[in-house]
Order: C-alpha cells, then structure tokens, then sequence
C-alpha cells in the first residue's frame, strides 16, 4: 500500500503544474494523462447545452498572463503559479493605475504568504490573485496588465471510465477535475480514483463500477442530464474529494441518510481502527449535491479526509504537493478498497439447517476456520451468520448487530456455504447475476491489503 500510495503521489505531481478550469484544454491534458493509467473515455459537450436549468457554459482557455510595472518587470506572473489569475478572467490588455489594479486583486492579509484561488465562471470579468507580502510591495505606478485567454463557444470536457462487471448494477465513483494547482483539492480525489480504477478492473467483479472525472457542479450536472436514461442502474455512489491531507477520513452520509452505501462506509471506518468523523448530509459541499438534488436522491455519499473549508490551506497555493502524503493517500484508498471489499461481498443467505444449530464439529467447521486468526470469533461468527441468515438480513446487517467486522463474517459465510449450511437468496435486484460469489472477486477479498 505504501508504494501505491507514492504512486498516487507521483500522478498528483505530474498533474499539478496543469493549469484545469470547468473546461479547456487544462482538463484535456489531464485526462490525456490519465489515459496512461486507464483507458477513460473523453466526453466533448458543446457550449450552449442546456443542462437541467443549467447552459454548458463558453470554454475557457489561457496562454499567459501577468501584471508589469513601469520598469518591464512583471510583479504578478501566470507563468510562476496558475492560481496567479482568477479562473474564467476575460481577456483583458490595458494600462491600469494602482487603485485600478487593486479592485481586481485578491489577498489573503492573514496568510500573507498565501496565493488564495478564485474563480469567476458565471460573471465575465477579470482578476489577479496574490500573496498580501506581494500586494504590500505594489507600488503607486502605471500597471500594464494582460491575461491572454480566450472564452469562447467550445466544449465540456469530462472523463468516464466503465468497468463492466457480472451485474449492470451499478457502483459511481466521481471526483471533480475542475482545480489548477492544487493537490489535496482535487487531485488526491483524481489520483485515488484512477488508482482505485485500475487496481478493479484487474478482477472480475459482481457490481459495474462508473468512474467520472468531471468539473464541479456544471460536470455532474451535464452528465446526469446526457445520462439520466442510465441512472436508474445507480446502486450505491461516492464521491471522492480531499484524500490526501492528514486529518482523519470524514464521511458524509447520502441524502438518503440509511442506504447501503451509508452503512458500508462507517462499518469500515468504525473497524479501520483509526479517528473518523461522520456528517449528516448537507445540500452544500462537492457533487453529491447534484446526484442527492430530489429528483433523483442517489445513495451517493462523499469520503474525505479533512472537510472542505475546514482547513486553513483550503483552496490557496498551500495546498501543495507537500499538503497531501503518500501515506494518507494509501490510508484512503485502503479505505474504498475495504468499501468495495464490503459491497461486493454483501449478501444475503438463509440457514439451511434452521432447526437448532446444527454440528459444526461434525464438519470440520471449528477447524476449517479456527487456523485463520481469532478461533472463538470465527466461532461466533458462524453462530451469527446462521441464526440471523433467514433471508431477510445481509452479512452486513449481521456484522453490525453482532459488532463484528465483515470480513469475519464474510470468511464464516463462505465456509459455511461450501459445507452446505447456507444457501444465497438472489434478491430480485440482483436477479441478473450468478447465485455463487465467484471466485476471482472472493481473490480480491483475500489480497484485500496490498502493498
Ligand atoms: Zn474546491
């Protein structure tokens, strides 16, 4: 895991100098990159589309920009850092006076060596961000100012990865690609989806997994709207958005608040054996905002580490590539991939021997399983899965109402199918697929920590 974990933070840095907006060719190149890893689709949406109440908006692209003083010296520079111009500037090349510039400049006094990040998508004018210690060196001179950017009738660019799996169920992983030089703030979100796309699709899996890679908002928005036909194969979603930092993983529940995916994601936090935090869903924060807006009231929760806005290097030049670490990005993807482990593997038996319990010692069930670890938990295990399998409870309803964690119910269930205990209920809505776990996703479960 930890080298995965450095991988993911290798892509972050090869993705960071990337100058991405809610459309352009920044969000191109970045997919294009991301081709190397997995073959994304890349979707083009004409400007002008509507989209629920919403227009595909003009596309945004920059070359340079910068501010010069009466000397020639360019005090403010694109080329420097891409948080330098508020994304969405116009085009703009003029003389301006100091009190001028001023109204178009952006500061954070508190942080003084701090570039905030400012974007302007929906209201066409032009800006500059920069450090307060810059802005305090500002001179009272003549500023000559360009931003050499088009925006202009072009394209929404996003990204779609489909895995196709036993059952055309499925599972939506999305994650905004819309942020420049920022690294908790989505590029963690970017890295761990891909990684966690192409770990999937190494292996033959119960559910299809979706993974879009979309702007913020106008992204999800055009593709539930482009899509809506398909929604209805939505079973359980997360979006994915700042995984990199090192607070402890914060998990927001869907509007739904109890859908199987809400129950999925905390079971796994309770037993990672680490802090975590639960949120109760709010119609504010990423994209589960458009997949939980009321028509359509996905099951799609948000896994983060520290919340957006809670901390201080939030959407300014310190989210860096020294912001996010290896090791919480692993810590992460360990996470989805325990998710994934749990929503592949929960289903749904019934005792086939109801009447009292039947002899496990008889057939080598105490044995079978008492050599993998903790003996008198398999055991318990196992008397767990066989008074609660009655077709009406899943493995993980049992895992939580007997406080065990579902792998060890997973193990007790498997064992007990083999010896003709239990029997799977194919519920209506998995009527499509095979009735046994197959066997190359039960590998998944088994090479569940990987290095
Ligand atoms: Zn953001």
């Amino acid at each position: 895991m930890h080298d995965l974990g450095i991988e993911m933070h290798e892509l972050i840095r090869d993705l960071y100098p990337i100058c991405r907006s809610l459309t352009g060719n920044g969000v191109r190149k970045t997919l294009k990159i991301l081709q190397q890893q997995i073959p994304i689709t890349i979707h083009e949406v004409p400007s002008g589309t509507p989209v629920f109440d919403w227009v595909v908006p003009n596309e945004w692209n920059i070359r340079d920009a910068y501010v010069t003083n009466s000397k020639g010296e360019r005090v403010i520079d694109f080329q420097r850092s891409n948080l330098h111009v508020v994304s969405y500037s116009v085009p703009v090349k003029e003389r301006v006076s100091l009190s001028q510039l001023k109204g178009h400049l952006f500061t954070l006094p508190d942080r003084p060596e701090w570039i905030p990040y400012r974007t302007s998508y929906y209201n066409e004018t032009w800006g500059f961000c920069l450090s307060h210690k810059q802005f305090m060196e500002l001179k009272d001179e003549a500023y000559d100012v360009c931003i050499d950017a088009s925006l202009e009738p072009g394209h929404l660019t996003f990204g779609e990865y489909y895995i196709k799996g036993q059952s055309d169920q499925e599972v939506l992983i999305s994650t905004h690609i819309c942020h420049p030089s920022l690294c908790n703030d989505n590029l963690s979100g970017v890295a761990l989806s891909t990684f966690l796309a192409k770990y999937l699709s190494q292996f033959s899996l119960r559910y299809s997994y979706r993974f879009l890679f979309v702007p913020g908002t106008i992204g999800s928005i055009a593709w539930l709207s482009l899509k809506e036909s398909r929604i209805i194969k939505i079973k359980h979603g997360l979006v994915i958005a700042g995984v990199g930092d090192s607070g402890k993983s914060t998990y927001k529940r869907s509007r739904q608040g109890n859908a199987e995916i809400d129950t999925v994601v905390i079971h796994v936090l309770k037993h990672s054996g680490q802090d975590f935090e639960v949120l109760d869903f709010t119609p504010y924060g990423y994209d589960e905002r458009q997949y939980c807006s009321p028509g359509f009231n996905l099951p799609v929760g948000c896994l983060s580490r520290t919340p957006y806005g809670r901390y201080p290097e939030y959407h300014t030049s310190a989210d860096d590539l020294s912001f996010v670490q290896p090791e919480h990005l692993a810590d992460s993807f360990q996470n989805c991939l325990s998710v994934i482990n749990v929503l592949e593997n929960n289903r749904t038996y019934v005792n086939q021997q109801p009447k009292c319990e039947p002899q496990l010692g008889r057939r080598g069930l105490y044995r079978a399983i008492g050599g993998s670890g903790d003996g008198a938990t398999a055991q318990m295990a196992m008397l767990w899965v066989l008074n609660f399998s009655d077709g009406n409870h899943s493995l993980l309803d049992i895992a939580e109402r007997a406080g065990l964690e579902f792998g060890v119910l997973k193990t007790a269930a498997h064992a007990l199918e083999e010896h003709g205990l239990l029997k799977e209920v194919s519920p209506s809505t998995h009527s499509k697929q095979p009735k046994k776990t197959p066997r190359r996703s039960r590998k998944m479960g088994r090479r569940k920590r990987v290095s």
